[in-house]
């Protein structure tokens, strides 16, 4: 099920993502932006736990976050949204998975994995473009095989093939995105698209 940002702001940011005179050190500011706003939203139906707390003039029962968060970027261009997850949620862990894609081929090869125990945690899977759809399948079976049953996938662009992809796998699995996009060209890139979220991100 795809769920999409409904925010002006995340509209507002996504035209200056795509807009190729934006620089990395802006482009790296927007994505801090967008990866807040992508963290309220998929964190929206979070369980809480109430607790009791005094506060300066009575005893108070309240909500505090009651689910274990883990965030599993995908290396590389993830790691631009890495900290507004952590800045809003210190707790969460973080498992890094390193897929790389070939440039010819589109499929994604996986060449990194180091995850935290995931059994009981609800999984946040992080990859700023969801094209194909290769790498977030990749992820989900990495993060199933290690005990991960909740599971969300998180992204800033998303294209339809993507959406299908992950939905192939498992209709129930969760996918925020700040926009869809309209399709992929001959080289698995998104149109209209961003171009290489880490190139952008990172100059290269
Ligand atoms: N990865 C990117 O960085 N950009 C795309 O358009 C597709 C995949």
């Amino acid at each position: 099920m795809l769920h999409l940002l409904k925010h002006p702001l995340g509209a507002h940011i996504i035209t200056h993502l795509r807009d190729r005179t934006t620089k990395p050190v802006t482009f790296r500011t927007l994505t801090y932006q967008i990866g807040l706003l992508l963290a309220l939203e998929s964190t929206r139906e979070m369980r809480t736990r109430e607790v009791v707390i005094e506060t300066p003039l009575e005893t108070y029962r309240g909500p505090v976050l009651g689910d274990s968060l883990v965030l599993v970027p995908i290396l590389r261009a993830a790691i631009g949204l890495v900290q507004p997850f952590t800045d809003l949620f210190p707790d969460v862990s973080i498992g890094y998975v390193g897929l790389e894609r070939d440039h010819e081929t589109a499929i994604a090869r996986s060449y990194y994995c180091k995850l935290p125990p995931l059994a009981g945690r609800h999984v946040l899977i992080v990859d700023p473009m969801l094209a194909t759809g290769g790498s977030a399948v990749q992820t989900i079976r990495l993060v199933r095989e290690n005990g991960g049953e909740t599971i969300s996938v998180v992204c800033v662009v998303a294209a339809p093939e993507g959406v299908q992809a992950v939905e192939a796998v498992d209709p129930a699995i969760p996918i925020f995105a700040a926009v869809l996009d309209r399709e992929l060209n001959t080289r698995k890139y998104i149109l209209p698209g961003v171009g290489d979220y880490g190139d952008r991100l990172y100059g290269t």
